[in-house]
Parts: C-alpha cells; structure tokens; sequence
C-alpha cells in the first residue's frame, strides 16, 4: 500500500510543482507585460500612436528632422498617374503643397500601365516615427520609387513590408547596374526643376552617372544630393511655403552642380570607412513648441 502509494505521492507533488511553477511564470509574464507597458509609458511614441491629422489650416512646423505638421491632406491610394504603397504604415498624409506635387508629378510622368510608386510621406501630425526615417516629420518629404509599376495592384503585391524594389545600383556602390532608364532620369529632372522642390537625396553612383551623361544644361543637377542608401527611390524635400511661418528652412546647398570633388568624396576610402566620432552625440532636439501643442490636441 505504502510502495504503491509514493509514486502517486510523487506524482501528485510533481503536479502541484508543475501547477505552482505554471502560476509563477503566468505572474512573471504578467510583470514582464506590465514593465513592457511601463517602459513605453516612459517613453511613448505618440506621434505614431494618433491616427488622425489636426483641424485648421495646413502648416509645416519646424524642420524636417526635428518638427510637425498641422491640417495635413490625405494622399488617395491611387490617383492620376501613381499608386501609394503601403499604407499600412498610415504614413500617407502631407502638406497641401506636397500632394499637389504628387498630384502634378503623377499627371506628367505617369500612365495607366507605368504608374509611379509612391512610398513615405509623413504620420497624421508628422513627427518623429518609430522606424525607417529620422526626417519626414513635417509634411514635406515623400520617398518615390524609381522603377515604375505596371498597376496599382501589381505594386501592392510586389512590394509588401519588407520586400523593396531591387537596388539600381551595385553592391560596392560604384555603379548603376539595373533599373535605370529614360523615366528614371525624367523623374528626378522634372523634380528637380520644380521650383517647390528644395533637394532631393540620391545615392552617388546615380548622381555620378547623371554627371557623366548630362552634356547641355547640368544646372538641375544642384538639387541632387548624394547619400547614403536611396538606391531604389529618390528622397523628395519641398521648400518652406511661403506661408508656413513655423517651417524651419535648410541651409542653402553649396553652389555648382556638385559633380566636382563632392562627388568624388562619396567614392573615397574616408567615405567607404568613416571614422568614429570623436565628439559625444548631440542631445536630442527639443521639439518647437507649436509640435507640443498640437500632440496633446485631441
Ligand atoms: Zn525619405
């Protein structure tokens, strides 16, 4: 009776452990859940967590690194000429004056089976995001892709989160390999003789083969400014619109063309290898204080 009892007894301590041990993770993992939450308490992204742009007219707030957006326009899915992708982001939404960029851009270049794609524009209110970009907070930055798609719902399938249109330009930064064309050019010339447009960010190797093909009139080449990454899209930024007394202009570009040593910097070793900073990070910029009235608008 006693030898058949202790496995039972064993069995039935191991279950009450088993129990008590289950009991005790469920409470870990509801402290762990609770210190997650506390922790983005502690520091919230409330500019991605609003969902809605602001009443009232529309205003660029700040700079595009450090700002807002005040009555920012929804950009349409589709429109005449271009398909904005991923909306699941909810980054879709812009000054007036950049839709009506797109809107134009999309009537000129595109056509029903080569529409442009646009990607990020700015959050409902703008601000900082929780990924991908450290600009795009005040309504007047759009990414726009450089290969063209033959239909919304091609591009919508092409390209979900995660899967991005293939690189134009090679592995070791030096060249365009693939995906360049007579559209490719048109775009970034077009953009960059609007005179709403401040600069666009392009990876070097474009940059340098528009410095090489472009015999006549290079002027529009001052616009384009080589950086890093942006091999499959072009980085729009407008200009402050007149308007807008709250919007922080960028430092003038440099004069020339910069195809010249600029240029030739980005294919350096000191531009392949940086060196590291030798100077502490700056601390983060504190955001105007039109941007702190309007996150706390509701
Ligand atoms: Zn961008």
């Amino acid at each position: 009776m006693l030898a058949s009892n202790v496995p039972t007894t064993l069995f039935m301590q191991a279950k009450t452990h088993t129990l008590l041990l289950h009991r005790f993770c469920s409470r870990l993992g509801l402290i762990a859940a609770l210190l997650l939450a506390l922790g983005a308490n502690a520091q919230p992204n409330n500019w991605s967590e609003i969902k809605t742009p602001s009443s009232g007219p529309a205003s660029a707030i700040g700079s595009p690194g450090n700002g807002c957006l005040a009555g920012a326009e929804t950009l349409p899915e589709e429109g005449n000429g271009y398909v904005n992708i991923r909306r699941h982001r909810n980054r879709y939404y812009g000054h007036p004056e950049l839709l009506r960029l797109i809107e134009d851009l999309g009537k000129t270049l595109g056509k029903s089976d080569a529409l442009l794609m646009i990607g990020d524009l700015s959050q409902p209110r703008g601000g900082p995001m929780s990924s991908s970009h450290r600009s795009h907070q005040n309504g007047l930055d759009v990414d726009i892709w450089l290969p063209l798609a033959t239909s919304a719902q091609a591009a919508q399938q092409a390209f979900p989160e995660g899967n991005n249109p293939p690189s134009l330009v090679s592995t070791d930064g030096t060249q365009i390999v693939s995906g360049w064309g007579k559209a490719q050019r048109l775009l970034l010339k077009t953009l960059a003789e609007d005179i709403r447009v401040d600069r666009l960010f392009i990876n070097p190797a474009i940059k340098r083969t528009l410095c090489e093909s472009e015999k006549e009139n290079r002027n529009w080449l001052h616009k384009l400014r080589p950086w890093f990454g942006h091999d499959a899209h072009v980085h729009v930024r407008m200009k402050c619109p007149t308007s807008d007394k709250d919007c922080e202009a960028q430092a003038p570009l440099p004069a020339g063309n910069g195809c010249g040593s600029e240029l030739a910097w980005w294919f350096s070793d000191e531009a392949k290898k940086p060196s590291k900073p030798t100077r502490p990070p700056k601390p983060p910029a504190i955001p105007p204080a039109a941007c702190k009235a309007l996150l706390h608008d509701h």
